[in-house]
């Protein structure tokens, strides 16, 4: 049986499902409950918006990757979306309600210098608080127009824990299941959520296989691990379908963050990053 190399994103039921996660996991994150709400606040209002979103053109031949985060040229559309997005919320607590006024009030190119900041991992250039929106649009729009491509055309990029639709880092790694793809592992990419198939046990981000290791939180379970790497020095999360069907990577990631805590403190350093963090 033919194993997919990628799998794109369905924005139908994708923000939906991460939504419901996130609430899921705010029950049983104390510490967490208030911002895990807010993010299941965020992706209600990218599933409602993913809905309305126009189908905006899509590259008419395919770059390496097509909808490079570095070279694309971003339809005002997301724009559009983030501003919808700030609407969906209802009165908040000063801090939130300024957060979401300094949106309203921005201008285009304030908005553009966001997303540039973002999009180049740079979110602690960004005022406190404004990364989780001006992201939840960008991730609105690359997930709506990558999941109108066609995975056939897409070549896996030279550097393979790259995306291979818009070339961000991956938010993590994820054990599948079901059918052809049972017991891989796909990354998932943190903005377009474009999945794609890397062999296990090897490091994502050097290839060794000789000193990979995987952390783990005594009492969080055994679904989200940190797969730390000892040539390089570097972890990627990874997290088991099989032990939790319902996961999500993104809402998955942010309820995990005492374990980026502890990998810190073990003198690795993360692959990646999670767009929806509070920087700050
Ligand atoms: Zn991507
Ligand atoms: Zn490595």
């Amino acid at each position: 049986m033919q194993i997919p190399t990628i799998l794109l994103p369905k924005p139908q039921n994708l923000f939906h499902h991460r939504a419901a996660r996130s609430r899921e996991l705010a029950l049983t994150h104390a510490s967490l409950t208030g911002y895990l709400n807010l993010m299941a606040e965020l992706a209600d209002g990218q599933h409602s918006l993913s809905e309305k979103l126009p189908g905006t053109p899509l590259p008419d031949f395919y770059t390496e990757p097509p909808l490079d985060i570095s070279s694309w040229q971003r339809d005002s559309v997301w724009r559009d979306a983030l501003r919808l997005i700030v609407k969906c919320f209802g009165p908040k607590d000063a801090p939130l309600a300024t957060i979401l006024k300094r949106i309203r009030q921005a201008q285009d190119n304030e908005l553009e210098t966001w997303a540039d900041w973002l999009l180049a991992g740079e979110l602690e250039s960004l005022e406190p608080g404004l990364a989780p929106f001006a992201a939840a649009a960008l991730q609105v729009y690359w997930t709506s127009l990558a999941s109108r491509l066609n995975a056939d055309d897409i070549k896996q990029p030279e550097t393979t824990y790259l995306c291979p639709v818009c070339g961000s880092l991956p938010v993590a790694g994820v054990l599948q299941t079901g059918g052809s793809i049972q017991g891989l592992r796909y990354l998932c990419c943190g903005l377009c959520a474009t999945e794609w198939n890397r062999p296990r046990i090897h490091c994502v981000h050097c290839g060794s296989s000789k000193g990979v290791a995987y952390f783990g939180i005594e009492g969080m379970g055994e679904v989200v691990k940190a797969e730390a790497c000892a040539d390089c020095k570097t972890y990627i999360k990874l997290m088991d379908r099989e032990k939790e069907a319902g996961l999500d990577p993104v809402a998955d990631d942010l309820a995990s963050l005492a374990l980026d805590i502890l990998m810190v403190e073990e003198g690795y350093q993360r692959l990646g990053f999670n767009l929806l963090l509070i920087t700050g």
